[in-house]
């Protein structure tokens, strides 16, 4: 007699979970597979650990010193800020909170792949636009009846901004639902849209201290939008987890906030870095979207993405190949040192030639 499926595997909720891109444990790799920052974060965070209350006690639920640097900073009014445990979180959340339509949420084919996840994860119906041959974005895909709108400016993984006056009409086209720019990667050349909270309630710019900030261990993210917005979030997080931001996560944040000089820095070092790299690979006969953050999506004329990858990985050089429709002949290569970039050149020159002379 044939077994008879347990019941309660019924009630447990199916999910296809993202895949973050590998850690290795080993040191010596040069690892520009998750877009982290190369350069340490301001010297002023460690020197905050110092400061910090005694761990036993609870934090402050509000994250407050946190929030109201970020606030200080962005020059708006701390009810126009939301912290979380790295955009991921703020995402989620906001995913939870603003998007329980019954018409689909809109985003583009090739994005963060974490969108569907959380879609999936929500049962939030959902609708991809595909990107144009150059992967733009087309605004007037995003004209259509829909239940939200999300897309990472600038995109990822293909490192393309979008023009602020672009954005605007997308928000402009829809005043019925919520629009969310996911700005992980502005501050190395998108232009953000916190400029246009002022004219519209239903825009949540997201920002992370993950990649320009080199704080990705931290985990710290925020959201910014209209107080409504703000006050919907922090209901729907106060009912979920009154605590999800660690004591030193708040006091390190808050101290990196403060350090402007040094955060522009390394953000300036990393943009210089990308200029000259995208150079070097023209000449190696790679093409690739002009990218306005902190790696380059790319694909060879002559030489498979994959083949790339697998042989980078076995000299210790760790890229990012996706296995996706589209963009299964790239690889995303996050910006590092000029000195990982220079590694990483030499295994390139060396690899091609002999690819070439061997076919
Ligand atoms: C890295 C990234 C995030 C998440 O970053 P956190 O580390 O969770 O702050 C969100 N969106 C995009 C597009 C990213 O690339």
């Amino acid at each position: 007699m044939k077994k008879k499926e347990k019941v309660w595997k019924n009630n447990i909720r199916k999910v296809v979970p993202y895949v973050p891109g590998e850690q290795p444990k080993d040191a010596s790799v040069i690892k520009l597979n998750t877009n982290e920052n190369p350069y340490p974060p301001s010297p002023a965070v460690q020197k905050a650990l110092e400061e910090m209350r005694e761990l036993r006690l609870y934090p402050d639920p509000a994250a407050s010193a946190l929030v109201e640097a970020i606030a200080e900073y962005k020059g708006i009014p701390k009810e126009q800020v939301f912290v979380g445990v790295g955009s991921d979180d703020v995402l989620a959340m906001s995913f939870l909170t603003f998007f329980n339509s019954d018409k689909p949420l809109l985003f583009p084919d090739v994005t963060y792949s974490f969108y569907d996840v959380w879609a999936d994860l929500f049962r939030i119906p959902y609708k991809t636009k595909a990107l144009d041959e150059t992967f733009c974005i087309k605004k007037e895909d995003y004209y259509e009846e829909n239940g939200g709108i999300i897309f990472p400016n600038p995109n990822a993984p293909t490192g393309l901004a979008l023009p602020l006056s672009e954005i605007r009409e997308i928000v402009l086209h829809n005043q019925e639902s919520i629009v969310i720019v996911d700005e992980a990667y502005v501050d190395f050349g998108g232009e953000s849209a916190q400029s246009l909270l002022g004219e519209f309630e239903n825009l949540l710019v997201v920002q992370t201290f993950s990649k320009s900030r080199s704080m990705a261990g931290l985990r710290i993210g925020y959201a910014m939008g209209s107080p409504a917005l703000i006050k919907a979030l922090n209901d729907v997080k106060y009912s979920f987890n009154s605590y999800t931001m660690n004591e030193p996560s708040i006091v390190m944040g808050a101290a990196s906030i403060k350090d402007e000089a040094y955060f522009r820095k390394t953000v300036a070092r990393i943009v210089s870095t990308r200029e000259w790299f995208k150079g070097e690979m023209r000449t190696l006969g790679f093409s690739f979207p002009d990218s306005a953050s902190n790696f380059l999506f790319v694909t060879h004329e002559k030489v498979p993405a994959k083949e790339i990858f697998e042989a980078a990985r076995k000299e210790g050089i760790y890229v990012r190949y996706f296995n996706k429709k589209r963009i299964d002949n790239y690889l995303r290569i996050t910006i590092g040192t000029d000195e990982e970039m220079r590694t990483f050149l030499t295994f390139l020159e060396k690899y091609l030639q002999n690819y070439h002379s061997n076919s």
